[in-house]
């Protein structure tokens, strides 16, 4: 194992550490960078459905809201490196990129593979030693410093050391969870590791029923008894197993969270969110006197998708062949009830593998937020999923580990000129 006492070796070519390996470079180290799989960034190259939501417009302040897992952690990073940052290095590299709909920044070309073959052709150009295929297994460390890394192939020493293998979901990507493993045997803490950012799976028939109906403007309400309680307002899917789309898994964290603790969670959707129950009750009636030679299947129609008549009649007890004028007064205020609570019980989430996002990781207590630094082994650095670190969509899991690879890899060149 050669001394490498000037040498930065980096663990995962994913986001994090993509950006870390040509910060470190730019800056003059020595840089050897370790990719489990045959392809840096493989994760990258799937995002935003293949388009690479790369960050957001938002002020930063939004992306700490936007960060439920731990998002305070993050001021430092964003400090030193925010959206604006990224985006000004990404365009003097020669991306073009876009904003969207809510902030959204994609490349203009909607290819998340320009992003990966851009960093590749960093990594060449600024000359960091590439390892494909070569895992790492443990991190070497002497007087509570780190002194090297070894992989399936060989040892190697390194001055610093920064670990970024991201988190436990889609691990055909190569985020395996190697690093908590790693992070643990050198005495890190690493907090219970659950889906975030998952589909929702539910115990009601009628979600198969209405499998790929997507509905906008509803409001989704979760509810594990107490003080538990959250909703979102937007767009939502019904799939074969249940729930998913943007509000679903918005609510999925603190839904994984409760579910974990061993709580029943009742979900419910309001399909008129902008109405009051007497409002609404108003609507339906002029509907019903417009509609009142129709059955009660036809008479709907201008109140919500036609695949939903079905079952909302059948949760409010009323027969679809009922003559409208035959309704009672109650049937009508059940119906009513119904379509602002249309009931649902949620019991559990899709698996992790299926995750966006991984909630739970290295405990961000034992990382110096204004370097990256462990507290609990000196030079050696963490950055991206892999930190107990997650947000919504919207960019802001990509700005995370870009922040954090940036820092790391800038805090750990510091570290290598003071030795
Ligand atoms: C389907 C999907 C879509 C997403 N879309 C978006 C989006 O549009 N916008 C957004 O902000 N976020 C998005 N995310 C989340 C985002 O991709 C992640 O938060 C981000 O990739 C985390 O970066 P990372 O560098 O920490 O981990 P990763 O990008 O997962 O990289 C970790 C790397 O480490 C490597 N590795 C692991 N173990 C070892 C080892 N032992 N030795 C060597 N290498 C190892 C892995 O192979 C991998 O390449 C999406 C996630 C998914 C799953």
């Amino acid at each position: 194992m050669s001394s490498g006492n000037k040498t930065i070796c980096i663990i995962g070519g994913g986001v994090a550490g993509l950006l870390a390996a040509v910060t470190a470079a730019d800056e003059g180290a020595s840089v050897k960078l370790f990719e489990k799989m045959s392809k840096v960034g493989l994760k990258m190259g799937i995002t935003g459905k293949g388009r690479c939501n790369l960050t957001n417009s938002a002020p930063i302040m939004d992306f700490i809201a936007k960060t439920p897992g731990n998002g305070k952690f993050l001021y430092s990073a964003y400090e030193k490196f925010n959206n604006e940052d990224l985006l000004d290095l990404l365009h003097g590299w020669g991306l073009k990129t876009k904003v969207e709909r809510g902030g959204r920044v994609f490349p203009a070309s909607d290819d998340a593979q320009e992003v990966r073959h851009l960093f590749m052709d960093l990594l060449r150009k600024k000359k960091v030693e590439l390892h494909l295929d070569e895992s790492v297994t443990r991190i070497l460390t002497k007087d509570g410093e780190v002194s090297g890394i070894v992989t399936d192939k060989g040892s190697y020493g390194a001055g610093a050391v920064i670990l970024c293998t991201g988190g436990s979901s889609y691990p055909r990507t190569g985020s395996t969870g190697d690093g908590y493993r790693m992070a643990r045997e050198l005495g890190h803490k690493v907090t219970a590791i659950r889906p975030a950012l998952i589909p929702l799976v539910c115990k009601e028939s009628y979600g198969k029923e209405l499998q790929g109906l997507s509905l906008k403007n509803v409001s989704f309400s979760i509810d594990a008894g107490g003080r538990r309680k959250a909703s979102e307002f937007g767009e939502m899917l019904f799939t074969h197993f249940g729930v998913s789309g943007p509000i679903v898994l918005m609510l999925s964290d603190k839904a994984s969270l409760w579910l974990s603790q061993g709580h029943e969670i009742k979900a419910s959707i309001d399909l008129k969110p902008a109405l009051t129950e007497d409002v609404l009750d108003k609507r339906v009636l002029r509907d019903l006197e417009t509609y009142h030679l129709k059955q009660m299947a036809g008479a709907l129609q201008d109140l919500m998708p036609h695949r939903m008549i079905d079952v909302i009649l059948s949760l409010a007890g009323i027969e679809r062949d009922l003559t409208v004028s035959d309704l009672k007064k109650a049937q009508r205020i059940a119906l009513v009830k119904t379509m602002k609570a249309m009931p649902l019980t949620v019991t559990g989430t899709r698996p992790i593998s299926e995750a966006i996002v991984t909630a739970g990781g290295v405990s961000v207590k034992e990382i110096n937020p204004s370097t990256m630094e462990s507290k609990v082994v000196k030079k050696l650095y963490m950055a991206g999923e892999v930190l107990d670190v997650h947000a919504f969509t919207g960019g802001y899991n990509l700005q995370a580990a870009f922040s954090t690879g940036h820092l790391a890899a800038l805090s750990a060149v510091r570290s290598l000129e003071n030795a």
